[in-house]
């Protein structure tokens, strides 16, 4: 390509960041020039975000229940419009029709040994000026929940997932037409129905046990920030893990006229009933219980003996819902890039709550609203972002990620051609930067937050991040890597909050910021979740709340005038070498363990050591796990950190001999092929038995929900112990990891041409 001459001649220096803040080092992606014009606009910008008004629009946004379908749902989504229109920027609302099913009989009852009926309630409190709104509260539930009426003994399950069922197997006991109970936690929780169900449970009960969101960790609200003996977590138990969004409309958008599924092809829908109960609700249930002593670490907090049952309680459990058609309104706001418009930077947190949803999503709702009026404001000043900006306030987050996943569905196309990176941000409250996602942007980020200070410590948010990782590390091998390493590794993202449908839908490099871990919460998705709870007990004067808006704010800013955009594929290189490691000791961990117990049930160790008094039943003999042939994802991941290292030698040469001249239509080019890594990591088909999910990298587990699952298609595969399958999968992830060192190595050969 030929050189230009001015007026778009571009120096370009290394994307390499040192590892401390130096305000004279270009930053990655820019010119010495333009990264002086940057770090002056983002330092304006960081002055911008206020305090005051996060706390006003907090206010104002949580001061009724405003969850799909309600009225003060549609109106937070008119008034967050016309913040946008009034700050002079372009707004306008994007409507979805989705299935949201609300509650219309809800019943928990013992029936034996004794009566008891529990009261699904939470009551109002006295200090608490938003809790006795009760006629627009959405009672406690969970939606997706299969209708149901049936009475059976209960079974403690602990928190419900695999292992559980198989330590209750060696226990004798069967859940096959029984009621379970299981507490929250240990996983994400539409887990423990999926899971019942498979095992032939006929209901779902699940409750907060104090031992983990109660007593245990603070006192209890409104004395301190931890759930009451009345508070109940509501919540989605699709099955997410299949596809998020409109249960109706699975890949497409949930616009008017869309073709939508029958009710009863739906596949994401549970089983079986399920309902939440307080832990005041659960104690007299758990109380009637007989049966073996649970394991000790199954026990909670209650003053209790926990008894796995079955029986002598049994439990009656009933859910009706109404399976209704409920609109969406999702605030869009549009920047147009100047330079580069079809080049999009996304970012979005939703609005829709469970009740008033102070800290979830308003905490993040807020700071995601201070940064579009700085923008606005820096806009009046002259500012003229490169790329195009758009900024989503989602609905219908918490049913199923509905609004984010509808909208983006709706715009796939686009969003796969323009779309360079999506920023999520959700909760927010005090403490440690928590920054997750795409490891292409891992450098990026760290060099974000080595720019932003730490409102209480007056340190860098990256030094504190940092500090808090060795201080917490497990290992010495941990903390000396982090002393050493330029970088704080990110982890990678599973699902629970909006940046599901873009990383793992569409295959866009993704983030996910907040600050926390210093801040007990006990409130999550029930009443108490409001604006006196947040102004008491987490970020009370909104100082992280700004540094959220800082932080965000700055990477939108960098991303969206950079001339490069600012990828690095080194950590992605490293960080797949790792997975791959990690999947070779876990076949070897497994092999290790099955060779193991099979010895101990020849030689009779297992019969010798159990107690005759209990109830034991033996393990069978398991097949040992074959060998697997790694050998094409090893090639492949050797393959990645040569392409990562040519590229990065390749910016480092330029920088070396004074800087890159580019002209705009070549780096656009090459901006062009950037873009498209993420894509790369994908494939058509998807994950076995879940196309929805296509990216081959990342995923949320299948039996764990939120947590991720990193080169899912072999990780799960070797799990769930099919061998076969776990072969394909190497090949097909080792195909996509190779596609992807050709792209880089492609990039990498276009900066050099023009050295
Ligand atoms: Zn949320």
């Amino acid at each position: 390509m030929r050189r230009h001459s001015l007026p778009a001649i571009i120096l370009l220096s290394t994307l390499a960041t040192s590892a401390t803040p130096d305000g004279n080092q270009p930053l990655a992606g820019y010119s010495a020039e333009g990264t002086r014009v940057e770090r002056d606009w983002e330092g304006k910008f960081r002055s911008l975000p206020s305090a005051d008004n996060q706390r006003d629009y907090m206010k104002r946004l949580s001061a009724r229940p405003h969850h799909v379908g309600s009225p003060y749902d549609k109106d937070n989504a008119e008034w967050l419009l016309a913040k946008m229109k009034e700050w002079g920027l372009d707004a306008h609302i994007e409507n979805f029709d989705v299935l949201f099913p609300t509650p219309k009989e809800r019943v928990v009852e013992l029936v034996e040994p004794t009566k008891f009926k529990a009261s699904l309630e939470e009551p109002p409190i006295a200090v608490d000026p938003t809790s006795n709104q009760q006629t627009e509260q959405i009672p406690t539930y969970n939606a997706y929940s299969a209708d149901g009426d049936v009475t059976a003994p209960l079974v403690y399950v602990n928190y419900g997932v695999p292992d559980d069922y198989e330590k209750l197997e060696r226990l004798g006991i069967s859940v096959k037409g029984a009621i379970v109970i299981a507490r929250y936690g240990g996983s994400w929780r539409g887990i423990k129905p999926k899971v019942a169900a498979e095992h032939g449970a006929v209901g779902c009960i699940i409750y907060s046990d104090p031992r983990d969101d109660g007593y245990f960790e603070d006192d209890v609200f409104p004395q301190g920030p931890m759930r009451n003996k009345n508070g109940v977590q509501r919540g989605s138990v699709m099955d997410m893990p299949i596809h998020p969004g409109d249960p109706l409309t699975p890949g497409i958008g949930a616009v008017p006229g869309a073709k939508r599924l029958d009710l009863k092809d739906a596949k994401t829908l549970t089983k079986i009933p399920v309902l939440p109960i307080s832990y005041g609700d659960a104690q007299p249930l758990l109380s009637a219980m007989k049966g073996p002593m649970a394991p000790e670490a199954w026990r909670g907090s209650l003053p209790l003996p926990y008894h796995i049952g079955p029986g002598p309680a049994k439990v009656h459990v009933a859910v009706t819902s109404g399976w209704d058609t409920k609109r969406l309104y999702d605030v869009i706001v549009k920047i147009p890039g100047s330079t580069y418009p079809d080049e999009w930077i996304v970012r979005g947190n939703h609005h829709d709550g469970w009740v008033n949803g102070a800290g979830d999503p308003i905490a993040g709702a807020v700071a995601e609203l201070e940064e579009a009026r700085g923008f606005a404001e820096l806009l009046k000043q002259g500012w003229k972002p490169k790329r195009t900006i758009i900024y989503g306030l989602w609905d219908g987050e918490e049913p199923g990620l509905l609004g984010s996943t509808e909208w983006a569905e709706t715009h796939a196309d686009e969003l796969r051609e323009h779309d360079a990176v999506y920023i999520n941000t959700d909760s927010n409250g005090r403490g440690f930067l928590e920054a997750g996602g795409s490891h292409t942007l891992e450098k990026f980020i760290n060099g974000v937050a080595k720019d932003i200070q730490d409102p209480e410590k007056k340190i860098s948010i990256w030094q504190r991040a940092r500090a808090n990782h060795i201080v917490e590390s497990k290992s010495d091998d941990d903390r000396k890597e982090i002393r050493q390493r330029e970088d704080l590794r990110i982890p990678a993202l599973g699902s629970g909050s909006d940046y599901t449908v873009f990383i793992d839908h569409l295959g866009i490099a993704s983030l996910s910021l907040g600050y926390g871990g210093e801040d007990h919460g006990g409130i999550y998705h029930s009443i108490y979740d409001d604006f006196y709870w947040y102004t008491h007990f987490s970020d009370t004067d909104f100082s992280y709340g700004c540094a959220l808006s800082q932080t965000v704010g700055t990477a939108v800013m960098r991303l969206a005038d950079a001339d490069l955009l600012p990828y690095d594929f080194t950590a992605l290189a490293d960080t797949i070498h790792r997975y791959s490691d990690e999947l070779q000791r876990l076949l070897k961990k497994e092999q290790d363990r099955i060779t193991e117990q099979n010895k101990e049930l020849q030689d009779g160790d297992l019969v010798a050591n159990a107690d005759p008094w209990k109830p034991y039943v033996l393990p069978a003999v398991e097949e040992v796990p074959p060998h697997l042939n790694f050998a094409p994802l090893l090639n492949a991941s050797d393959a990645l950190t040569r392409s990562a290292e040519h590229y990065r030698k390749a910016l480092d040469t330029v920088t070396k001999s004074g800087g890159l001249t580019l002209g705009e239509a070549s780096i656009q080019s090459l901006n062009t092929k950037l873009i498209q890594s993420e894509r790369r990591l994908t494939s058509t088909d998807g994950l076995p038995g879940r196309p929805w999910y296509k990216h081959l990298i990342y995923a949320p587990g299948f039996y764990t929900g939120y947590d991720v699952k990193t080169i899912p298609g072999v990780r799960e595969a070797i799990e769930q112990k099919k061998w076969k399958e776990a072969d394909q999968q190497i090949v097909i992830v080792s195909t996509v990891l190779q596609d992807e060192a050709t792209l880089i190595n492609s990039a990498a050969t276009e900066l050099e041409k023009h050295q």
